[in-house]
């Protein structure tokens, strides 16, 4: 990747003392680990708003389908303070041609769903979404999001950041050779990694490619662009990769001895049935991509879709 990858993070996961107490929430996964891959927008919408560090809490309070920003205890409605700041901060952040945004849970700022809504009876529901996340969700709606309790589930930390560094090379294609031949090359090398998340979205850009003089270009860049995102969101499950590594087993049917067949056949099994991590098939195919090379898939980000350092194709 040429260009560095920018994502919007609320502040406090990065370890600045901003929260409502002058605490924060440092997430070493966040800094650390995907920190050398990636650089930071940090947004915390409280202190931007213009409250205060310490400052006293909020919740979301009232009907679930439009609920107000209330502080806990002086019982003062933020919400216009808010939701004003958040729409002119939303337009400001088109500048900063962001990849993703990863938000904090649970807070009524900053959490991007089931965070606590406090209803007039005295019930509390889980069905809320913070102020800040929800204006940048609606404006930026095919960009990858997440926070950063769900990022420690390592499905949905793969896909979140699977789907960071593809947008990141489709911008970059977008950048260097925004015509129809740069969409088909990328699409080519891109084809196996969205088999593994949807044969359907697959089927269907497949189809979108093929008819591509035909559609006018911006059009043409904007549904390929959403059916992209769209499918890759999906998870990719064992069975959906086991076909994958199936269908690529298949270019080296000539070139394998028949131990060499079983061997590479019971290890996609062995990953299908969820015993073995998605890292020890694709290494062996990737050893055999090298040694017979096989060009087609050398090229496929299926074999190498973001820094192998993250280690995000280690777990069963
Ligand atoms: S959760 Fe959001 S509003 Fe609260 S401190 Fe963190 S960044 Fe600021």
């Amino acid at each position: 990747m040429k260009a560095k990858i920018l994502l919007g993070i609320s502040t406090c996961l990065l370890g600045k003392p901003v929260r409502y107490d002058g605490g924060h929430k440092l997430d070493r996964f966040i800094t650390e680990t995907l920190g050398q891959y990636v650089e930071y927008v940090p947004v915390c919408p409280e202190v931007e708003c213009g409250m205060p560090v310490p400052r006293e809490s909020m919740r979301l309070e009232g009907n679930p389908e439009s609920p107000r920003l209330i502080t806990t205890s002086t019982r003062i409605d933020k919400t216009s303070q808010m939701t004003g700041w958040a729409e002119r901060r939303v337009l400001e952040l088109e500048k900063e041609n962001l990849m993703g945004f990863i938000f904090k849970s649970d807070s009524p700022s900053s959490g991007m769903e089931r965070v606590k809504i406090y209803a007039d009876k005295g019930t509390v529901s889980r069905k809320g979404v913070g102020f800040f996340a929800h204006a940048f969700m609606k404006h930026f709606p095919l960009l990858p999001v997440e926070d950063e309790g769900r990022l420690h589930d390592p499905v949905l930390r793969e896909n979140f950041i699977e789907r960071v560094f593809v947008l990141a090379r489709w911008r970059e294609t977008l950048a260097a050779k925004a015509d129809r031949g740069g969409l088909v090359e990328f699409h080519t090398k891109h084809k196996l990694l969205i088999m593994s998340h949807s044969p359907r979205h697959y089927q269907e850009m497949g189809r979108l490619v093929a008819r591509a003089k035909q559609v006018p270009l911006q059009e043409l860049f904007s549904r390929y662009q959403r059916l992209l995102m769209e499918g890759l969101k999906l998870r990719a499950t064992s069975k959906k990769h086991a076909n994958v590594l199936m269908h690529m087993a298949g270019y080296f049917k000539n070139q394998l001895s028949f131990s060499e067949k079983a061997e590479l056949l019971e290890i996609i099994e062995l990953y299908r049935k969820e015993l073995i991590p998605l890292i020890v098939p694709v290494t062996l195919i990737n050893h055999y991509v090298a040694k017979y090379d096989q060009r087609y898939l050398k090229d496929q980000f299926y074999l190498h879709p973001h820094p192998i350092e993250l280690q995000l194709r280690n777990h069963v």
